[in-house]
């Protein structure tokens, strides 16, 4: 192809926002879709490998653009935050998460635990410890049901006040996990100073641990790493048989995968909790 120059990628396509036109469009529709709540969550099913159990489950956000159909929240969750909306899409995703917990226990499920994921600005908007509450205390969900998934990189900016938020938030039972583990470019100090209960092995690792000798070595690390720091790890991606059985050989504590189950929307997770918490 001919070089256009540095721009000569930019081309106008209403699908991605590789153009500046697409990129307008689509902002102007995902702050509409804000102000709308014009989203929902789907849930993917965690799996205890010991007990065979769902333990809890992920809520994962979608948004369903009128004409562009399902958009990956790889992409409009970056955009939310470049265009200053992630606040209240952020309330919107845990609100919604402890409604859904509140109904499935009403309607008979054995409860679950929630994992709603955290991105940096709500981590550092400064009253992340006043929202959480304010949400747990309207929706009436018990914190203990909560875990929050933060990824390494929003850690990085290790300031004093997100150390304390996390301590008062774990004080109450929120659990924080560290999402994507092993993929971020930051020390391991921040295991030590912050109220860490789970690492989630990212799914490169966990996908190639039956092929790749290096990808099964890093997730053995990371297994010890966790246990030795008393923490709770769980394998995310998991997609075959064979993977599961190395690593429960591996002694990870939890799964969550298309083996398992893939994310499934509100009415099916409720159907899913209820056919799987039979006590
Ligand atoms: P994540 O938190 O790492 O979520 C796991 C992603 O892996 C999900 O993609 C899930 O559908 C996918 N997945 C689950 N099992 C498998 C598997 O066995 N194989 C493969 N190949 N993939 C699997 P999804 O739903 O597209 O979400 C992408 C990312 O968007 C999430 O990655 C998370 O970083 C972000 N995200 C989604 N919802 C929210 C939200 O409410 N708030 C924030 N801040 N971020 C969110
Ligand atoms: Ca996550
Ligand atoms: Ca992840
Ligand atoms: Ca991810």
């Amino acid at each position: 192809a001919k070089d256009f120059g540095k721009n000569s990628h930019r081309f106008f396509s209403p699908q991605s926002y590789e153009s500046e036109f697409g990129r307008l469009l689509l902002e102007n529709d995902l702050r509409r879709a804000v102000n709308r709540q014009d989203f929902s969550l789907h849930y993917q099913p965690q799996v205890d490998l010991q007990g065979g159990r769902v333990v809890g489950v992920e809520a994962l956000a979608r948004w369903e653009h009128q004409t562009l159909g399902n958009i990956s929240p790889d992409q409009f969750i970056p955009l939310a935050e470049d265009i200053g909306v992630m606040a209240p899409l952020g309330e919107w995703v845990l609100r919604t998460a402890c409604e859904h917990h509140l109904a499935c226990s009403s309607s008979g499920c054995q409860p679950v635990r929630y994992a709603v994921n955290l991105s940096p600005t709500q981590l550092h908007s400064g009253n992340l410890v006043p929202w959480i509450f304010s949400v747990l205390e309207e929706t009436g969900l018990d914190p203990n049901f909560l875990e929050l998934e933060i990824t390494e990189g929003a850690l990085l900016k290790n300031s004093k006040a997100t150390v304390a938020a996390f301590n008062t938030l774990h004080a109450e039972g929120v659990r924080i996990a560290i999402d994507d583990f092993g993929t971020g470019y930051s020390s391991l100090a921040y295991l030590s100073q912050f109220p860490i209960s789970k690492l989630k092995i990212d799914k490169t690792f966990t996908s190639a641990v039956t092929t790749d000798e290096k990808s099964a070595a890093i997730s053995r690390a990371i297994i010890s790493l966790a246990h030795s720091l008393d923490m709770r790890v769980m394998a995310e991606g998991v997609e075959t048989r064979e993977q599961l059985d190395y690593l429960r050989d591996l002694e990870c504590d939890e799964i969550q995968g298309y083996l398992v189950s893939c994310p499934l929307p509100a009415n099916e997770t409720m159907q899913f909790l209820a056919r799987h918490s039979l006590s």
